[in-house]
This record gives C-alpha cells, structure tokens and sequence, in this order.
C-alpha cells in the first residue's frame, strides 16, 4: 500500500525543521511524497532546498502581495485545499507555528485529510505573545490528528489541553537533526558563501545576534540594538547581525547599528553559514525560537531578549536566560559570558534531541495500522 503524504512549508525554519523528515520519507519505500511550498519567506529560503534535496511539487503563488495576516491565511488555505482535493491524500504534514501551517492545517481539517503536526504542543500561555504564532499552535493542535511533541514538557501540555495520548508521540525537535546534518560540512576549513564573514576579525570574541520578532518592534528592539552597540565599543568583542529583511526591523538596525566599527550587519545567511557562526560564536543574544533549540548542540549560553518562551527547557537545562528586552542585563550578560579568555560553553546534552526526530516521525506516518485507524475515523 503506498502512503501519500503533502508536507506544507513556507518559511525558512519550516524548511529547515520538515527538511529532515522529508529525506527519512524519500528513504523509506511505499511513500508517495509531495511538497507544497507557499512562498511565504521567499527571500530567505535561498540554497534550503537543495540543502535536503527537497523537491517542490505545488508552488503557491500571489501569497506575498497580500497586506495582511489575514489575507494571506486565506490565499493560502485555499491553494492548499486545491491540491488537497486532486487525489486522495493520506496525510498532510506542518510544522511549528507559522500562518502557513495554520493553513495548511486548517485546509486539511476542512477537506477530511488527517493532519500530522511536527514540533507539537509549545505554549507560552499568553495568547498574544509571541503573536500570531500562539494562536496558530492552538489552531493547528485542534485540527491535528497526530502531534508530534519535541519535548516531555511540550508533550504533557497537549495532553493536559485533553489531546488523547495515543494520539500524542514524543520524538525530539527535528531541528537538532537538521543541525547535525550540516555541523559537519561547516567546522574546520569552511569556506562560508557569504564574503562578508570573512571580514570578521578572527582575534575578537563573536557575539551572534538576531532579532526579528513583532512584538517588540519600537523601543524594545532599539533598547536590544543599544546594547548590542555598547557591546561592540568595549573593544574586545565583535557583533554579528544577519539583518532580517523585515523593513521595519531593517530600519531600526540602520538607524542604531549603521557604520558602528565592530558591528558586522550582514545579509540573512544561508544556513551553513549560519551554523557556521553558531560553531565560532562566545554568545548569542536572539529572540529566535529555533535558536534556543540549536545553540545547545554547540553549548552556549544564549540571552533570549524576550519575557516569555514556549521552549523553556533552553532556560531550565541552563543554556539560556530570559533578559527581555533590558538594556543592562544584555550588556552585563553578554560580559560575564566573554569576561574569561574561554567561551563558558555547557557539556549538558541538547534537551530538544537526539537527531533522530525525523525517523520516529516516518515511523509513525507510516505505520499500516495507524493508518487504517485514522482511515477508519475519516
Ligand atoms: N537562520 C539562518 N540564517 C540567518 C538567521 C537564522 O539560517 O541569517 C536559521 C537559524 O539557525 C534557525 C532559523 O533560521 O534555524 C530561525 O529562524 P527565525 O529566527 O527566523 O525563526 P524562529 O525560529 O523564531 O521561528
């Protein structure tokens, strides 16, 4: 019996956490696979594709012209309904948080297709923050057939909200498989695609940093961006800063950040490059979720310039800290991190996995029995 399945994605950690999961389904036989990619992050999904040997099926069009949240969900939902109603699908796959998979999951509910979530069950409690993709997780677990749960808190969330647990299976956050995938293409005589990298100076202490979230656009990322310049005058330490290519987050960092010696802003990287500097960095102060699950494998304590996080175990296992968006404790936390002439890098091991997420998932979508369960409840 052959099982087809739709994996949506449209955004560059989407691709980079369902990347994994589809090279372990295009290895596995009695697999129909096909991906539809919304377009939702065109820009930075450049040279993610061929890193997974990802091969497009649908490509969703007119998704970036819409002015709103909104809009988008709808062009969205309905391409993704299109293709959901061609031929009969077995599964249809999303991942995270996204307005994309709030689509796609929502498509696949309306068109009576089961839908599998990866990266199932985080929640900050606050509805609002981090917006919209709170709202989104819930949408996407009330349309869900299977959820698959990276962590035993993530787990023990969906079944405290009365998701049945036979439905619910713990398999570890498949980014931590993404990551190993290309750590090794990336220590030692890299060459980084991006020229600027090279133009680091190899003698300062690299501090990573990222910030793109809605929330604390206005005085909340420029308060991140000033210590970020504080930083940079103290001399021994350089600042990187892949600029999100949000225009308003853009225009922050100019206006903060321009032609300050010791702060490099560069383009957003290719995701080598990325995991490149997460290998070289001291310290990263970031606002990113999928940042939180991969400075782990690279032990480093990270500041998290945000007040709350759906992915707490960063905090707990003691690989990072909740600093907000507060002037002095980025800056004193960023000096004690690079005060030794060591970076204080942790030995616990990643919380968030093992590499083996995409495995367990396969596992799961293609178990013939589930399978004739989920059919059987159709
Ligand atoms: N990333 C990347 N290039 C960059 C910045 C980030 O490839 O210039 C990767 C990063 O390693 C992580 C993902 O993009 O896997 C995080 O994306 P983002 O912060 O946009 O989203 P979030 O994780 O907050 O959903």
């Amino acid at each position: 019996m052959t099982v087809r399945i739709l994996v949506t994605m449209g955004t560059r950690p989407e691709i980079i956490k369902l990347g994994p999961v589809c090279q372990e389904l295009s290895r596995r036989s009695g697999v129909e696979l096909e991906v539809f990619w919304t377009g939702q992050h065109i820009e930075l999904a450049a040279g993610l594709a061929d890193l997974f040997d990802l091969k497009i099926s649908h490509n969703g069009s007119k998704v970036m012209g819409e002015p709103d949240l909104a809009g988008k969900f709808s062009v969205m939902a309905q391409q993704i309904g299109g293709v959901l109603r061609q031929k009969r699908y077995d599964w249809v796959v999303v991942q995270g948080d996204t307005i994309t998979a709030a689509a796609a999951a929502v498509a696949g509910f309306y068109n009576c297709v089961p839908v599998a979530h990866v990266e199932a069950g985080l929640r900050t409690g606050n509805l609002h923050s981090p917006w919209p993709e709170e709202f989104d997780r819930r949408v996407i677990t009330l349309s869900s057939s299977v959820h698959f749960a990276p962590t035993a808190m993530a787990r023990d969330a969906l079944l405290r909200e009365g998701v049945p647990s036979r439905d619910v299976i713990l398999t570890g956050n498949t980014v931590v498989d993404a990551l190993l995938h290309v750590r090794e293409q990336v220590q030692g005589n890299y060459r980084p695609r991006d020229p600027d990298i090279a133009k680091l100076p190899k003698g300062r202490k690299l501090v990573l940093a990222t910030l793109h979230r809605r929330e604390t656009i206005g005085e909340g990322h420029r308060n991140v961006l000033r210590a970020l310049r504080t930083l940079a005058r103290d001399g021994d330490k350089v600042v990187a800063l892949p600029v999100h290519l949000n225009p308003e987050v853009r225009g922050e960092v100019l206006d903060v950040l321009e032609d300050e010696p010791g702060v490099y802003l560069l383009a957003p990287l290719q995701y080598p490059d990325f995991v490149h500097l997460l290998s070289r960095a001291w310290t990263v102060v970031t606002d990113s979720g999928g940042l939180q699950e991969e400075a782990p494998t690279f032990g480093l304590q990270i500041l998290i310039t945000r007040d709350t996080t759906e992915r707490p175990e960063c905090v707990s296992a003691g690989f990072g800290k909740l600093v907000g968006t507060d002037y002095g404790a980025i800056v004193e936390g960023v000096r004690r991190l690079t005060a030794d002439d060591r970076p204080l890098l942790l030995e616990t091991a990643n919380p968030f996995g093992d590499g083996r997420a995409s495995l367990r998932i396969a596992d799961r979508l293609l178990a013939p029995a589930v399978n004739a369960l989920v059919a059987a409840n159709r």
